[in-house]
């Protein structure tokens, strides 16, 4: 009889994002006149730029055309993507990263779950908390964080770092040494940033304690203060220490598209061994490569054109996120983020609990976000809006708000 992986087993109860749907769709069937306004899942909601839908179809029709047809891309991407990349995101900010550093995949969720089959899984990870459940629940899967407590919501062998409004939202430098470092920054779900020089510091305790920083830059392109870091290898040493997680879901809409990126420097090794090369072979092994047409829409996401058109979208979402901030702000509550995050941050109002307030803004306002408590222990007493709605729905949701 076969046996199945028994680390799954410990995946505790439903996943955050359905739990939500079971209860919004429950609602909305006791109470089909009400309208409900979703602020909660991270996706987007703007169509793709014209520059984007204009390359994507000139590589389906090159797909047709004998002498231009593509069969198995290469493993680590096409090279004109690879160099649009290494020029737009890393040499243009001053970071000495280069093309062949660069994997090409179909999304920063499967890559940040993948990473880290190529740790021993003796490691010990650092997680901030609250945090974006994919590193925990990866985790997990691998068997590497212990027995867990359900009446804390923690995992007995994991590392967590609170960031709650004491500490700004930013982790502090943990008391026990972890081997690998999850960051994200701009932050999901708090929306908060750090500056260059906080970076600094992880890259330095990283280097210094022999840690390696999985550094999830998803949100890169929201950031709007100048001493934010776009990548984290804009500090020095990172290029020992730290693997970068980037994605074309946010900055350019490919959620349902498909693509993103891994960043391993050929500098960061283990004794003598290339993370870089384990990766590829990772990599060459168990994926066939992203699509030629998606490749060579994401090529699209560094032309002129779609640069131009990429600002505007970024930059409709980051209103939203002021409207948020600021009509929140002005009805009593406590808000961060949504400055270099499309993430608003708030306190629940009163002794209310995260879910208490996810049923009490359901059902008096109509509105959906999601509860602190789901990304954390630190999370509870928090919740999070999205600024990836409509300009109007993003309106008429504050304004049920400040009605209640
Ligand atoms: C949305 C998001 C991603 C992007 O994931 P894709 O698989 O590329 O769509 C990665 N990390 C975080 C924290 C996110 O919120």
């Amino acid at each position: 009889m076969f046996k199945i992986n028994e680390n799954y087993l410990k995946l505790p109860g439903s996943y955050l994002f359905s739990r939500i749907a079971g209860k919004v769709n429950a609602f909305q069937k006791e109470n089909p006149e009400k309208s409900i306004i979703r602020l909660g899942i991270g996706d987007v909601t703007q169509p793709l730029a014209p520059a984007i839908i204009s390359s994507l179809h000139a590589a389906v029709d090159e797909m047709a055309d004998a002498k231009t047809f593509r069969g198995y891309a290469p493993d680590l991407g096409y090279e004109f993507l690879r160099n649009a990349i290494a020029k737009n995101d890393y040499a243009g900010r001053g970071c000495e990263i280069a093309a062949d550093e660069i994997f090409v995949s179909d999304g920063a969720k499967c890559d940040s779950g993948n990473i880290q089959e190529i740790f021993s899984t003796d490691n010990k990870i650092a997680v901030c908390d609250p945090v974006y459940p994919v590193y925990v629940d990866t985790n997990v899967m691998a068997g590497r964080t212990g027995t867990y407590d359900p009446s804390a919501e923690t995992w007995s062998d994991v590392i967590y770092m609170p960031c709650t409004d004491a500490n700004d939202f930013a982790p502090e430098l943990p008391g026990e040494t972890p081997d690998i470092i999850y960051l994200c920054f701009p932050n999901n779900p708090t929306g908060s940033a750090i500056t260059k020089a906080q970076l600094q510091e992880w890259v330095d305790y990283a280097n210094k304690v022999g840690a390696v920083i999985i550094y999830d830059a998803a949100y890169e392109a929201y950031i709007s203060e100048a001493d934010v870091p776009h990548s984290i290898y804009e500090c020095a040493g990172a290029r020992t220490c730290a693997i970068e997680l980037r994605s074309f879901s946010k900055n350019a809409g490919f959620t349902g598209v498909r693509l993103g990126f891994t960043v391993v420097p050929k500098d960061l090794k283990c004794g003598d061994i290339s993370l870089h090369a384990l990766w590829a072979r990772r990599h060459g092994t168990k994926y066939n490569g992203a699509p030629y047409m998606i490749q060579r829409a994401g090529e699209a996401v560094y032309s002129p054109e779609g640069k131009e058109q990429l600002k505007k979208q970024v930059a409709y979402y980051m209103n939203n996120a002021n409207v948020i901030y600021e009509g929140l702000k002005s009805a009593g509550y406590s808000v961060s983020g949504g400055v270099n995050a499309p993430y608003i941050w708030l306190k629940t109002p009163g002794s209310m609990t995260s879910w208490e307030f996810f049923d009490f803004l359901l059902e008096r306002a109509g509105v959906v976000g999601t509860p602190g408590s789901g990304f954390g222990p630190s999370g509870e007493g928090y919740f999070r809006l999205t600024a990836f709605g409509s300009y109007e729905n993003t309106v008429a949701a504050i304004k049920r708000i400040k009605t209640l």
